[in-house]
């Protein structure tokens, strides 16, 4: 194989090492860091300023991700400046605003190139993230399970059959721990602890079925 493990195959190996959809982690991680440069250093940007008129603002998910970074000063300027578009030329706001919001989302955007960059370091070094998929013993959440698959589909890629079954198992280890925290709310089983993965899996069961929330405290202080 030619490719070279450059950082962001680093990087996307230690999220493999955490709990939850490894994708779902990656692109949680690097989303932080893409708003914390953009209101650090993007606000003023005239690049930052076209995206922002031609998207009308974030989607719903992402701009509840952008007010957690409670940034008054970055996010007044981002914001008044679609209101005065809106003051000069009431026409430019669309009436399908949510749908523009969501096709033009400049943080949609970016989750969608880093899905792209990093399902090829996945499959540039399959044979790596699949032991280490195996191991950690998580299953991806659907959406990222059905992304890869099909990129390995159009690849006619031998791995396909390990992937499905690496991800059959660790869906089956996810759903043990769910029968154990269910038992233990059963007075007949309650002398049992729980494991600390155990206590949570009803979390995991919710964000495998419909992906993660993008936390800003989990890869920031
Ligand atoms: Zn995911
Ligand atoms: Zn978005």
């Amino acid at each position: 194989m030619s490719a070279e493990r450059h950082l962001s195959y680093y990087n996307f190996r230690d999220v493999f090492s955490l709990n939850g959809c490894p994708f779902c982690l990656i692109v949680e991680k690097s989303i932080i860091k893409y708003f914390d440069d953009l209101l650090y250093e993007g606000v003023n940007l005239s690049e930052t300023a076209k995206e922002m008129s031609r998207s009308k603002g974030f989607c719903r998910i992402h701009s509840k991700v952008l007010l957690n970074f409670n940034d008054a000063l970055g996010i007044a300027i981002l914001y008044q400046r679609i209101l005065q578009e809106l003051d000069e030329d009431p026409k430019c706001m669309p009436k399908n605003i949510r749908e523009i919001q969501n096709k033009y989302c400049p943080a949609c955007m970016k989750e969608k190139e880093l899905l792209e960059r990093y399902s090829g370091i996945f499959i540039d070094f399959i044979d790596d993230f699949l032991r280490k998929f195996k191991n950690n013993g998580f299953p991806f959440c659907f959406e990222h399970f059905n992304f890869i698959l099909d990129k390995l589909v159009t690849l006619k890629s031998s791995k396909i059959k390990d992937l499905k079954e690496i991800q059959g198992k660790n869906i089956k280890n996810l759903m043990h721990k769910l029968e154990n925290l269910i038992n233990s709310y059963n007075y007949h089983h309650s002398d049992r602890k729980l494991s600390e993965e155990e206590k949570k899996s009803w979390i995991d069961a919710v964000e495998i079925i419909s992906g993660k929330n993008i936390e800003k405290k989990r890869f920031r202080k």
